[in-house]
């Protein structure tokens, strides 16, 4: 007798469902006790608690010393959980990892199963058989070997190995049943948990999502209620005194009409501004992305502002050597970057003097592979308190500044949208002595 310290009487033990096979003996397991207790697991709809279970059951009615158990995922095999007789109950590790990886296991006889759809035994397997030649079997003079797979409707789910390297025959006739009706019993119940935990996953994610627009949609009536009633008040004012005949000078009535309609202007933009950025932070804006390569794409963005800089009299510079990015392709929406890149240039132009200087950084970063682009300017700087607040939604440095009527919004729609990208945006500034706000983006090499 192999395992001393499992040996009760079964017969004794009333309710199945939370029985621990491995506590009793395996002469005095017969055959439907087996199954009574493996069919009580397709009531366990916790994965790894079920893998647990199994992987005791299947160890202690079959004689085995190591168990394996091998799941398949999206047409890989991972070792899912792994089992030392030996080691008593509870010894099951669950922890997967990729077949390929494990070299204390017979891989070939795991794939020739998972291939074949049937089992195999080898009673001597060392010495007899199809895989006399399998290194891990040479080096262990391996045994006893049960390789059976987990068929659910005739698809594979996964395979059960079994190994005894101290005896040879140790998988009797009447042991591989107990494993053939276990494996399918096992089919149904890893099925079911799979089933249960995507649906909870499911769920999980479908509440987080309402979570987001609910706070999303907060946000957003507060930020409406607070940016849109400060121009609407300003709009109805002088549009009432006007109608009013307050002011009735022609000239005077036109320099009116064109703050107000300056201020519609701004609202205009502030509400698609506002529009975007909800869509982007409730994962509901659709990116176009596509391959493009570095150099052209830093090239043009550059080149399309040349004209802004020098009408606002900046001097306006790109470094880039002519070998950085080359042969690199970025999968973006270009759009949206341009996007991105123009809002970062118009601050910098928009808080320089005439006569300042705007200088665009590319580089290539190693670890991890990326692009940077990094946009510094001359301009008024940021203050070491208000810096890290920049890419928050309707932050403004100072009112007073934000005469050209930025919405507060643009570096938050960025942020997204880099982040969107699998990169990041950050800024390096001082007061009165200019600013750099440099993104990343993954590159990879054509
Ligand atoms: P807006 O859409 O109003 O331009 P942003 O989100 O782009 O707002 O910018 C947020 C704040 O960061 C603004 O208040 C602006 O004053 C400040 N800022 C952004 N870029 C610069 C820069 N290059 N120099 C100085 N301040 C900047």
């Amino acid at each position: 007798m192999r395992y001393p310290n499992y040996l009760t009487s079964l017969k004794e033990q009333q309710d199945w469902s939370t029985t621990n096979i491995s506590d009793y003996s395996l002469q005095a397991l017969d055959f439907m006790t087996i199954m009574n207790t493996s069919r009580s697991l397709s009531s366990e709809v916790n994965l790894e608690q079920l893998i647990k279970r199994l992987m005791e059951i299947v160890t202690f009615s079959s004689g085995a010393e190591r168990s394996i158990l091998v799941l398949k995922e999206r047409d890989n095999l991972f070792v899912e959980a792994e089992m030392l007789a030996l080691d008593g109950k509870d010894s099951c590790i669950v922890n997967p990892v990729a077949l390929e990886t494990k070299e204390d296991l017979p891989a070939a006889v795991i794939q020739f199963v998972a291939r074949t759809k049937e089992g195999v035994v080898l009673d001597d397997a060392a010495n007899t058989g199809f895989f006399t030649h399998d290194p891990y079997i040479r080096e262990t003079d391996a045994k006893s070997i049960f390789c059976e797979p987990i068929l659910h409707q005739g698809n594979l789910v996964g395979v059960f190995y079994l190994e005894n390297n101290l005896i040879r025959n140790a998988f009797t006739s009447d042991r591989l049943d107990i494993i053939k009706l276990l494996s399918a019993q096992a089919a149904i119940s890893i099925e079911n948990a799979r089933l249960y935990n995507d649906l909870e996953s499911k769920v999980k994610e479908r509440t987080n999502e309402l979570i987001l627009m609910e706070t999303s949609r907060r946000d957003l009536l507060s930020n409406i209620s607070h940016d849109l009633g400060t121009p609407l008040t300003s709009i109805q004012g002088y549009v009432e005194a006007i109608l009013d005949g307050v002011i009735q000078e022609p000239e005077e009535q036109r320099k009116y009409l064109s703050v107000v309609h300056m201020r519609i202007v701004g609202i205009q933009r502030l509400i698609t501004d506002l529009y975007q950025l909800s869509r982007l932070e409730t994962k509901q804006f659709h990116f176009q992305l596509a391959p493009t390569s570095c150099q052209t794409m830093v090239r043009q963005l550059f080149a399309k502002y040349e004209l802004d800089a020098a009408n606002a009299g900046i001097t306006y510079t790109l470094d880039m050597s002519p070998t950085e990015g080359e042969d690199l392709l970025l999968t973006v929406d270009t759009d949206r970057i341009e996007q991105v890149y123009a809002n970062i240039l118009y601050n910098a132009i928009k808080f320089s003097a005439r006569g300042g200087f705007i200088n665009v950084l590319v580089t290539i970063r190693p670890e991890p592979f990326e692009l940077v682009i990094r946009v510094t300017d001359t301009g008024v700087g940021i203050s070491e308190e208000d810096l890290p607040h920049i890419f928050e939604r309707f932050y403004k440095v100072s009112k007073s500044r934000s005469t050209s009527g930025g919405s507060g919004l643009g570096l938050a729609i960025a942020k997204e949208i880099v982040q969107y990208h699998g990169g990041q945006i950050w800024a390096e500034s001082r007061l009165g002595k200019g600013c750099s706000i440099s993104f990343s983006l993954p590159v990879h090499r054509i």
